[in-house]
């Protein structure tokens, strides 16, 4: 019974163009990669991973990450509560402190397995019956579960339309009030405008919680993210930035008020409840966030400027030249380059002209985002060259 009801939706998704694949990669996470699909190996020139600065193989990091396991082993033996919690773990936590510390006064630092935990942890401690979410309708994933889970109300505004959110506020009886933000929206690179949504915080007494797995170590001086970017500075923001993406190794942590992360540390069951990530990891990712600042990040983040400028030129000429595709390339200043083309066997099609000229670029469909609006999601990465992005324009205009 269970396998034939299971059976029975999973047709009903291939029906629809819905069924979800995995490749298997078998090199290195870098433009140029091996791939298998099918039993077929084949080199591919891949737009969709989000290691935006190119440092999950940078050699300093794999050294690092090499040297401490080499010091503290590989397994963390348990959770951070018990006795899993390292030194690497304590000075990492210090360092993000420290570089959220000017847009947070006083901030102290959480780390975690994945933002994925971290958002859960966020929003089921903070969202108690006592408070009310407010959040964005095109939040990640992540946030949309810790808000099912929280026990507060969750109220969900259109993307964007902060006056909608602004009427949820003043109409809001509920003590406590978190707004819930990605700051680069994941599917369509867009910004929020986390200067307006602060604003609203501080009128409206509420807490402004920023995801920013796509900001962290790309915008902002020195890479410190979207907060750092707008120039932001208040004790209502919280904060959560993911280590997995530019950051190029794993993990995520909550940067906050010292009275926020002692209480997630004390009730967060998606911190408490899970394994540490070993201190190798942590200690890694110290060498990182010391690259981000440092000399190379800032190279590394011009030449993604310089590769976000180019595929958009591009786009837009081709989108000129051929109105009638009814292709749309929204306002996007991030590495997340989303190409819409409408309904999901035109997004599937497209991806699949593009990989059998060796391209790698992700359909995403609903319900990832929203109906009528499947796309080609590109992101692009220091580590891709001009001519990486030239190839990409060429096989676009070419199966346009
Ligand atoms: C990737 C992502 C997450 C989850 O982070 P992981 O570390 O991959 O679990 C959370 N929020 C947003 C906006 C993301 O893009």
């Amino acid at each position: 019974m269970l396998i034939e009801h299971l059976n029975r939706q999973l047709r009903e998704r291939a029906e629809q163009s819905l069924t979800r694949q995995r490749r298997t990669t078998l090199s290195p996470c870098g433009p140029h990669a091996r791939v298998r699909h099918e039993g077929v190996e084949r080199s591919v020139l891949a737009f969709c991973s989000n290691d935006y600065l190119g440092l999950a193989n940078h050699p300093a990091l794999v050294a690092a990450l090499a040297e401490g396991a080499g010091r503290w082993g590989v397994g963390s033996g348990a959770s951070h509560l018990v006795s899993g919690h390292g030194e690497p773990h304590d000075a990492l936590e210090s360092d993000l402190a420290g570089w959220l510390a000017p847009s947070i006064p006083g901030a102290k630092a959480l780390f975690f397995g994945t933002g994925y935990l971290a958002n859960l942890a966020l929003l089921t401690a903070l969202g108690d019956a006592r408070a009310t979410l407010f959040a964005d309708k095109l939040n990640h994933a992540s946030l949309i579960d810790g808000g099912l889970l929280a026990r507060a109300d969750m109220q969900r505004y259109p993307h964007g339309r902060l006056d909608v959110l602004e009427g949820q506020l003043q109409r809001c009886t509920t003590p406590i009030r978190l707004i819930v933000t990605d700051a680069v929206f994941s599917m369509d690179g867009d910004l929020a405008d986390l200067p307006a949504l602060l604003d609203l915080a501080e009128r409206h007494d509420a807490w402004l919680i920023v995801d920013d797995a796509h900001g962290f170590g790309v915008l902002g001086p020195q890479g410190r993210g979207s907060l750092a970017h707008f120039g932001l500075r208040s004790e209502r923001l919280i904060y959560m930035g993911t280590l997995g993406k530019a950051a190029g190794v794993a993990g995520a942590f909550v940067a906050a008020h010292p009275t926020i992360a002692e209480w997630l540390l004390q009730v967060a069951r998606s911190y408490i409840y899970t394994t540490a990530v070993p201190s190798a990891i942590a200690h890694a990712l110290r060498a990182s966030l010391e690259l981000i600042a440092g000399d190379e990040g800032a190279r590394r983040r011009a030449s993604l400027q310089q590769r976000i400028r180019q595929l958009r030129a591009g786009l837009a000429d081709l989108i000129a030249r051929r109105p009638s595709l009814g292709w749309r390339l929204p306002e996007s200043a991030t590495a997340i380059q989303p190409l819409i083309v409408g309904d999901n066997e035109r997004a599937l099609s497209l991806s699949a002209a593009l990989e059998a000229e060796g391209l790698w670029v992700p359909a995403i469909r609903p319900p990832t985002v929203p109906l009528g609006t499947a796309r080609l999601r590109i992101t692009l990465s220091a580590a891709h060259a001009e001519g990486d992005v030239e190839r990409l324009l060429a096989a676009l205009r070419a199966a346009s």
